[in-house]
């Protein structure tokens, strides 16, 4: 399978395209590794993901090299790839000494308590499936990886075929970190071939899906066969709100980089904007104004802080989205085009006249396309967030205010599993995200994920 460069269209490499026997041979591998990669003592599985971060921080620029290379990023990001994925497998890294499990109080079936010793233990789910999306690589393949070393668990990684080299390149790296053959294995292949195989695979205990919300399904049906476990990272269109007292120096590039940032292509993406109408203008025309200062071009040079869309399809999907929202009556205050010449470049795109009732306020562009609408004083907290609600998803969103009873009720009252105020789509290893509603089930990141990849077992230790 050719790999090829966004910011060209051209080949960069090839990678060998697994199916459904590469699936098997990986799925039987990680279940000859999990006895004894479960059993291993916590200290040594914390040293080997210590070892593993250690490893992606010293090849830090070849990992910026390559995603900006095989994922179109841009040179900022790019650079903080490493550190990024290194931050979480360290945090991942003191789990293992953790996964405790709780005594209880229990006096089952007629027993004296004094005679029960009831407990709790805490195990590695299994083997676990993990499919991922093209828009972060290595970031998307290490939220999945930390903690399921972390956990005990075994690992069969189905990458997006868009962006295969990231996951072949942090294997090489495991396994230089000490972390046995057969524990984390990678697959590359087609999505409805080597992913759906994996998905359906009745050797595989759980699956980790992150992803389009349409192919989120698909993973649901086809883990019904063994009744795997399943965890969702889905789709997004989350709203962004900027009342009259907010800071507008710091809201209009925080709302414009919210929108914009990777081309719009993450699942966070602010893409949906509700503006006080006594300030529209002022925001409209100040993101205008920032984004000429912002340059679109490929990661390779570090001016450019935007770069391409993942492929010709993605940037053609986008454009026709660009097209439908102007025939609909969207007004394109900046931007609104695709750029001349090679690779796959969309002009950061903002729209006015939106409304609730458009395809570009309903469905995620994964783009850099913000769709703005704007508010009154007519409307309270509770219509607004009737607003922010009125979409199948509910994964971000922010406020922007520096009213306090703004701030709280807001954060209450959208429907999402994630809200800053005055910041959009804060991350950190310790906090959990995931969606509400269609953006997903469960929640990854923090301890949150170490309930994805454990199970409870309850023992009672009776003395008759
Ligand atoms: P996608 O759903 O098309 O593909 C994701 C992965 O699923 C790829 O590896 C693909 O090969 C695989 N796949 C495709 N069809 C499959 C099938 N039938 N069975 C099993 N696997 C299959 O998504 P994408 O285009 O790669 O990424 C964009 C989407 O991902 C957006 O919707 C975005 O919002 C979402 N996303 C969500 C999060 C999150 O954390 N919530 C993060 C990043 C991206």
């Amino acid at each position: 399978m050719d790999v090829l460069d966004p910011a060209t269209g051209k080949p960069i490499t090839t990678v060998c395209l697994g199916g459904k026997a590469e699936i098997d041979a990986a799925v039987s591998a990680a279940r000859d590794a999990l006895p004894a990669w479960s059993a291993m003592a916590p200290d040594a599985r914390t040293q080997c993901l210590l070892k593993f971060a250690g490893l992606i921080e010293s090849q830090a620029d070849d990992i910026k090299q390559l995603s900006i290379l095989d994922g179109g990023l841009p040179d900022m990001i790019g650079d903080s790839t490493a550190w990024f994925s290194a931050l979480f497998l360290r945090y991942y890294a003191g789990w293992p000494s953790k996964l405790t499990g709780q005594t209880l109080p229990s006096s089952p079936n007629g027993l004296a308590p004094s005679d029960v010793l009831a407990y709790t233990l805490r195990e590695p789910i299994g083997v676990v499936g993990a499919i991922t999306p093209w828009n972060y690589p290595y970031g998307m393949e290490i939220l999945k990886i930390a903690p399921v070393l972390a956990a005990g668990c075994t690992l069969v990684l189905k990458p997006a075929e868009e962006t295969p080299v990231a996951s072949l390149y942090l294997a090489e790296l495991a396994l230089q970190a000490g972390i046995p053959a057969g524990v984390f294995n990678v697959v590359n292949g087609l999505g409805e071939d080597a992913g759906a195989t994996l998905a359906a695979h009745p050797g595989v205990d759980k699956i980790s899906f992150t992803g389009s919300t349409e192919v989120g399904r698909h993973i649901v049906h086809a883990s019904a066969g063994n009744l795997k476990k399943v965890s969702l990272e889905l789709g997004g269109k989350s709203p962004v709100f900027v009342f009259p007292d907010a800071k507008l120096e710091q809201t209009i590039p925080g709302v414009a980089l919210a929108g914009f940032m990777m081309s719009g292509q993450n699942c966070v993406c602010g893409s949906r904007l509700y503006v006080h109408e006594s300030i529209a203008d002022e925001v409209a025309s100040g993101i205008a104004e920032f984004m000429k200062s912002i340059s679109v071009g490929p990661g390779s040079d570090p001016a450019n802080m935007i770069g391409p869309l993942i492929s010709e399809r993605q940037r053609d999907r986008v454009e026709a989205m660009i097209g439908r929202a102007r025939d609909n009556g969207a007004e394109a205050i900046t931007g609104g085009h695709t750029l001349p010449g090679e690779g796959w470049f969309v002009e950061p795109t903002l729209f006015r006249n939106c409304s609730s009732d458009m395809e570009i306020s309903q469905q995620e562009v994964f783009g850099p396309v913000i769709a703005m609408q704007t508010f009154d004083d007519s409307q309270d907290y509770e219509a607004l967030a009737a607003l922010a609600n009125d979409s199948q998803y509910g994964l971000s969103g922010s406020v922007w205010t520096q009213n306090l009873e703004t701030a709280m009720r807001m954060t209450r009252l959208i429907d999402s599993g994630q809200v800053g105020v005055n910041t959009h789509a804060a991350m950190d290893p310790s906090m959990p995200f995931g969606g509400n509603k269609q953006s997903g089930w469960g929640r990854e990141f923090g301890e949150a994920a170490m309930e994805l990849y454990t199970k409870t077992k309850a023992v009672t230790l009776a003395w008759t």
